[in-house]
């Protein structure tokens, strides 16, 4: 039995002095009605709450721990900068080094700026879209999140649907209105917004593959009709890859589909557990970025010598080869493994779920139908993932605490972290059984 005396203590602490006690709302499990474990440290696959339980952590900090937590080489390279100081607020080697790494996997980033949360890099993103085309609208599907600034806090998934407030209380009526919904897997409803406001549109962002709604794959041909409507209307087609870039593939879901945006976001991973993200895509467009060009966009921290040295350090990893084959295939191959598992053991206690990978991303839906898009995920039964997910939790198994999230592989989970969890799924299935 799970104990979990000091973190519900702690809990009680934090709520007074944080708004439900955290940081970032989906960590108070308030969606799941329960504790949430406060942790204390983590190493590989493993992370450690203050009472004293070990969990398989398949988070990874919601998707950057990639290389696995507390990675030796990502610890070292961040102990040696740190050793020269952890800020100048001036150019330094390591930004070149991060972005030419970022370029060797994203060829279509020509050239690119580094900030500190995937929020700022979609929002910079945006503004830059507005600054080239010197249009207003954008356009965004339904159950897609990309970060929480105001424009693009309006039917945000994953946090936001998960609290019922799919646009927040705060984001002027008039923000909102140039931010164009569609459905996600829709080309149809896309063409007809374009044949509507196709000469305000400044940009498309999409989740190419969506991770915040649940993980929804993209339908065959989706994307490149995407990439076809926006050119055909001189409008830029913003690719949100914080979530998915280096994990639907190592060159993200542009590589993996074979489609070209014209600008592209990355995080999370990029900065190999501290805050990076960035933006980058065709040099026309970047140089209106100040100080070349017109559009205003900056950061104090921006750029910052320990995370950049953390974010190469596990581009670096992520480099290596594993068995001959490059450490997508490793990640993939682990989650392909894990998903069969779970599938089996759904089958084996007659709970009928949808399962989706994308490399090493995968998500579980409670669900007897197809998920293509916000509304099937949101018709997904959610009393049985929480079942699921508690009893998961209580054999060591920390997971996501939200059916609108996806779940993460790292390099450092193993052999025996797969078996252990595909076991304690199949006793968590008969939970949901009754
Ligand atoms: C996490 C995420 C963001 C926001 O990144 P933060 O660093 O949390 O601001 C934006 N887009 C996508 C697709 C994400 O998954």
């Amino acid at each position: 039995m799970l104990s979990l005396t000091k973190s519900k203590e702690a809990f009680e602490e934090a709520k007074t002095l944080m708004p439900g006690g955290v940081n970032s709302p989906v960590r108070s499990f308030s969606a799941m009605g329960s504790t949430p474990p406060f942790i204390e440290k983590a190493k590989g696959s493993k992370i450690y709450d203050i009472d004293g339980n070990v969990y398989i952590d398949y988070v990874g900090s919601w998707g950057p721990m990639i290389a696995g937590h507390a990675n030796e080489k990502v610890i070292a390279a961040i102990n040696a900068a740190a050793k020269n100081g952890t800020s100048y607020g001036a150019p330094t080697l390591l930004e070149s080094k991060l972005a030419k790494l970022t370029m060797e996997f994203y060829p279509s980033i020509e050239k690119i700026r580094m900030v500190n949360s995937g929020t700022e890099a979609t929002m910079s993103a945006l503004r830059l879209a507005r600054g080239f085309t010197g249009r207003d609208k954008i356009v965004k599907c339904i159950g897609c999140y990309h970060g929480h600034s105001d424009g693009l806090l309006v039917a945000a998934g994953s946090g936001a649907a998960t609290f019922g407030a799919p646009s927040s209380p705060g984001v002027t009526k008039n923000v909102a209105a140039d931010t164009l919904l569609v459905p996600y897997n829709d080309t149809e409803a896309t063409e007809k917004v374009f044949e509507e406001y196709g000469e305000n549109i400044a940009a498309l962002i999409i989740e190419p593959v969506a991770g915040n709604m649940g993980l929804v794959l993209p339908k065959q041909g989706y994307l490149r009709a995407l990439r076809e409507i926006t050119e055909k209307y001189g409008a830029l087609l913003i690719f949100d890859e914080v979530m998915c870039g280096f994990r639907a593939s190592l060159g993200g879901a542009q590589a993996a589909y074979g489609i070209t945006p014209d600008l592209t976001c990355l995080g999370k991973i990029i900065g190999g557990g501290l805050p990076v993200a960035a933006y980058g895509g065709r040099r026309d467009i970047m140089d209106n970025v100040a100080p070349v060009g017109k559009v205003y966009q900056a950061g104090t921290l921006s750029g910052n010598p320990l995370a950049m040295a953390a974010g190469i350090a596990t581009l670096e990893i992520l480099k290596e080869d594993i068995d001959g084959a490059d450490a997508s295939r490793a990640l993939t191959l682990k989650t392909k493994e894990l998903v069969l598992g779970i599938e089996a053991k759904a089958k084996e206690a007659g709970v009928k779920i949808i399962t989706h990978q994308a490399g090493s991303m995968f998500g579980i839906f409670f669900s007897e139908k197809e998920v293509y898009n916000y509304e099937d995920a949101a018709s997904a039964d959610q009393e049985a993932f929480k079942i699921w997910f508690h009893s998961m939790l209580e054999q060591g198994i920390y997971l996501a605490p939200s059916q609108f999230e996806t779940v993460f592989m790292s390099l450092a989970h193993t052999k025996e972290d797969i078996e252990k969890t595909i076991e304690a799924a199949g006793v968590a299935f008969k939970k949901v059984c009754g």
